[in-house]
């Protein structure tokens, strides 16, 4: 894996829309640790906002014990990895190193290849293959998961939570309080904001490696500080973390405005055969596993797709149906008057109110049937 520092390596796509505004803030604790704590975490998300629960008080104490002892700790992302899973685990392992634990970051991906729009990401010596942790004293390791909503969200990796202690750090309201300390803030902009919580709680210094990858995760949910989940926290936070040195300008680069050319003739067959469909209020696409072939790219070059989809102004709800491994995987956004989020629950997914998915193995046409049947029936929101 390459080792690069913060924008030397750009290249890629962006994420999709991760609007929680009116979420309620619960950070809550599992009923094996914190003694069944349940606690609001810190209502804004940011620089100097501390999250107040037992659950954040848990979590600090048990980072901290595992940094003095020099223990070993797992940290997880989710599959296909994004921006904010894969960069609140970095920051937090370079966080942990520097205070001594013996931190390994990880994620299910077989191949185990790191998404070419997160290759930049400095800390890339920390990652482990899922099949090389067995060499690591992952039995006797706290396990943390980032941005993770629930176990299966995790892939092969979820066995890994078996046997040993494990702390959740996450912001999907969706989250099913897997760990037996939960750090849940549906308020926070990026679980990074969690992370940078945490970091600070912990006495860490916030050097320039660590704050490229909380404003990765930052930059990557609030959409480049569109969304309405960009508070002035949000804000106050980033320019910390821009007076690091960072070369924010190559992040985001990197993250939104570079592609391959064959992205460009998939993207414009996927906006060709687009469907808008009225009495859904749907727009909706797809890419089947054969356009990536002939167009030469990668499942990880098209989370962008949803981005140029969604943009079109005579439907409510977006979708772009993703072929992977003979599977089907939705990205979902809404505008705001459509929770997609309880819609792709209701579906076996999960995800954030405006920005959601799940997975289907089913044919396309009985994906997008059992789809609209649920579309028909998602809670409506008042704007
Ligand atoms: P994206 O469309 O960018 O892949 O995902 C949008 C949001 O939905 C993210 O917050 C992501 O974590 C969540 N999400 C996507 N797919 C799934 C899924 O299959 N299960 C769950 N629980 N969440 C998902
Ligand atoms: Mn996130």
């Amino acid at each position: 894996m390459t080792v690069m520092s913060a924008g030397t390596g750009p290249m890629g796509a962006g994420t999709g829309d991760t609007d929680r505004t009116g979420a309620t803030a619960t950070a809550t604790a599992g009923a094996t640790a914190a003694a069944g704590a349940t606690a609001a975490a810190g209502a804004t998300a940011g620089a100097g906002a501390v999250g107040a629960g037992e659950a954040f008080g848990a979590a600090v104490r048990a980072l901290r014990s595992a940094a003095d002892a020099g223990a070993p700790v797992l940290l997880l992302a989710h599959v296909n990895p994004d921006g904010d899973s894969l960069g609140s685990a970095i920051a937090l392992g370079l966080a942990l190193r520097r205070l001594g634990a013996r931190p390994r970051v990880s994620f299910d991906a077989e191949p185990f290849v790191v998404p070419r729009t997160l290759r930049f990401l400095p800390g890339q010596d920390l990652l482990v293959a899922p099949g090389d942790l067995d060499g690591f004293d992952a039995a006797a390791a706290l396990v943390v998961t980032l941005d993770v909503g629930s176990e299966e969200r995790l892939g092969r990796l979820s066995r890994r939570l078996a046997g040993t202690q494990s702390l959740v750090v996450d912001h999907h309201a969706s989250n099913t309080l897997f760990g037996e300390v939960n750090f849940v803030d549906p308020e926070a902009a990026s679980t990074s904001v969690l992370v940078t919580r945490i970091i600070d709680a912990l006495g860490a210094e916030l050097d320039r490696d660590i704050a490229a990858a909380v404003y990765t995760g930052l930059v990557t949910d609030t959409g480049s500080f569109r969304f309405a989940a960009t508070t002035p926290a949000v804000h106050e936070l980033a320019a910390r973390l821009l007076a690091t040195g960072i070369r924010h300008d190559q992040i985001c680069r990197t993250l939104w405005d570079t592609h391959r050319f064959g992205y460009l003739k998939l993207l414009g067959q996927a906006l060709e055969r687009a469907r808008l469909e009225p009495e859904f209020d749907l727009i909706w696409t797809w890419c089947t596993e054969s356009d990536l072939r002939l167009a030469g790219i990668g499942y990880d070059e098209i989370e962008a797709v949803i981005d140029t989809v969604r943009t079109v102004s005579e439907a409510e709800v977006a979708l772009v149906c993703k072929q992977d491994g003979g599977i089907w995987k939705l990205s979902v956004r809404s505008k705001g008057a459509v929770d997609v989020g309880a819609l792709c629950t209701a579906l076996g997914g999960g995800g954030h109110r405006f920005a959601a998915g799940v997975s289907s193995s089913e044919s396309l046409a009985a994906t997008m049937d059992r789809f609209r049947e649920e579309l028909v029936h998602a809670p409506r929101l008042s704007r």
